[in-house]
């Protein structure tokens, strides 16, 4: 069966009144944008949230909800290494049950190319010292319960964990209001007021707001806000479905990825299942814009990508046409994208998912959702403060694997516009790598 995916996880914006100065205004209240405006008013400053549809609207309620260091590009291991105690205290610290389960993240090979990159990735565990281990058969079925078919060996690391995307971002959110930060919905950014090459105002469209620091946590869409700025990020767009099941007798508390499936077991024995890592890509005149950085990664990995000339393609060219969205708009536009699930998922995954775990041959596919998933061509985040424009602050791309990064993004925001240093090196995900040939080949897009 297919729902629609209830959005909203239990914050509501009080009515005020909106204000004319902040000291830091954020686009998007994302797990980013609220993230870093808790950690902003819990340093003192007073942050503005905007969001133009609402609160943890799209992706960061979208999620599978794994929370993990293993499987990343170098470059984000630091990040995740500290944002796995900032997720073990998070809990307590916002006063919000977030299903947190500290469970460990288990990948298991079927094939000896798995196999080969696991143990590839081992060189990267190894070289942030992260407690990541290969498992035999024996080692992974202390892990799982009941898995049959072939195994060839098993990437797990235990400090991993899992959380409930639908109600993070909204925690985080609750506590910055209650802090002092003000959040607006049905808020779009429009862009921004500059005097001498920094920033001076944000316009939106309830007025502008006076400021000196802006962050573009706008997800999927910061492409269009940053092109207001005359900044270029080659971002698109993808189209990721998950599925919920009902209730079902325990099989693992860790998070699980193998033989074409992605498995987390909540506490309650709902499982989100995810049929592999396999994304849609609605073709649209948009998609020409920024190909030239995809290209490679598409060709390379085109396993994971089903590309399709569907109703998106029209949509897009009914909304070129001269007068359709007004120009003012267009940076808003789609205001509340509704993508739907890809519908063969659920009988496939569930197939998987019974011959692989015999125990849940009463699993059924009681939801499912889809979330467009903001991709970067090297499958990591820009995070920066680009010279161009003095006092913006960027955090978007997270291509698949943000939520787990949330609270430690948010932290590191806060730190750069507090008028100090953000404290992790954060010289990978510069904006300007796309343009200064220093940009790295992923290991995966996704
Ligand atoms: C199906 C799926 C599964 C995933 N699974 C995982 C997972 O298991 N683990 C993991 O770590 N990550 C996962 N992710 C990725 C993760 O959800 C994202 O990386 C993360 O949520 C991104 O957060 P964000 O705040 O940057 O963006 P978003 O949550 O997309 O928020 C951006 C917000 O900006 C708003 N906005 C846009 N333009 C403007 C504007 N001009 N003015 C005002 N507001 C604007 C939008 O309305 C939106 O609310 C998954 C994503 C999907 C879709």
């Amino acid at each position: 069966m297919t729902t629609t995916y209830p959005l909203h996880a239990g914050f509501t914006v009080a009515d005020q009144p909106f204000p004319k100065h902040a000291d830091v205004v954020i686009a998007g209240a994302g797990i980013m944008g609220c993230a870093a405006a808790y950690y902003l008013a819990r340093r003192g400053l007073s942050a503005v949230v905007l969001d133009k549809s609402r609160i943890a609207g799209q992706q960061s309620s979208r999620a599978w909800g794994f929370v993990r260091q293993q499987g990343r590009e170098s470059a984000e291991v630091p990040l995740m290494m500290a944002s796995i105690p900032l997720w073990e205290t998070l809990e307590r610290e916002l006063n919000f049950d977030l299903e947190w389960r500290q469970g460990g993240c288990l990948y298991v090979a079927s094939s000896d190319d798995d196999w080969t990159s696991f143990q590839q990735w081992m060189d990267v565990a190894r070289e942030h010292g992260l407690d990541t281990r290969t498992l035999d058969r024996k080692q992974i079925d202390s892990v799982v319960t009941g898995m049959q078919g072939p195994a060839l060996g098993g990437l797990y690391t235990a400090s991993d964990g899992q959380a409930e995307p639908r109600r993070a971002a909204a925690a985080f959110a609750a506590r910055a209001a209650e802090a002092g930060a003000l959040f607006f919905e049905g808020c779009g950014v429009l862009g921004v007021e500059r005097a001498g090459g920094a920033i001076a105002g944000v316009v939106t469209e309830r007025g502008t707001i006076r400021t000196s620091r802006f962050i573009c946590a706008a997800g999927a869409s910061s492409w269009r806000l940053l092109k207001t700025l005359g900044l270029e990020l080659p971002q698109q767009a993808v189209r990721g479905t998950c599925m919920r099941t009902n209730p079902l007798p325990p099989v693992t508390a860790s998070t699980f990825w193998g033989h074409g499936l992605g498995v987390r077991q909540r506490a309650n024995g709902a499982i989100n299942l995810a049929d592999d890592m396999q994304v849609d890509v609605d073709m649209t005149f948009g998609h020409f814009r920024a190909l030239k950085w995809f290209v490679p990664e598409l060709w390379s990995q085109r396993q994971k990508f089903s590309f399709h000339l569907n109703g998106a393609c029209l949509r897009d060219l009914r909304d070129r046409l001269p007068g359709s969205v007004p120009q003012s708009e267009r940076v808003l536009h789609p205001r509340d994208p509704h993508p739907q699930p890809n519908v063969s998922h659920a009988p496939r995954a569930l197939a998987k998912l019974r011959s692989l775990f015999p125990a849940l041959k009463d699993a059924q596919v009681v939801e499912s959702w889809a979330g467009l998933i903001d991709v970067l061509p090297d499958g990591i985040p820009v995070i920066d403060a680009p010279p161009q424009v003095s006092g913006l602050t960027i955090a978007t791309g997270f291509c698949g694997h943000g939520f787990a990064m949330g609270p430690i993004v948010g932290k590191l925001l806060a730190e750069m516009n507090d008028g100090g240093q953000a404290s992790l090196d954060l010289s990978a995900f510069r904006l300007q790598r796309f343009f200064d040939g220093t940009m790295q080949r992923p290991r995966s897009m996704l």
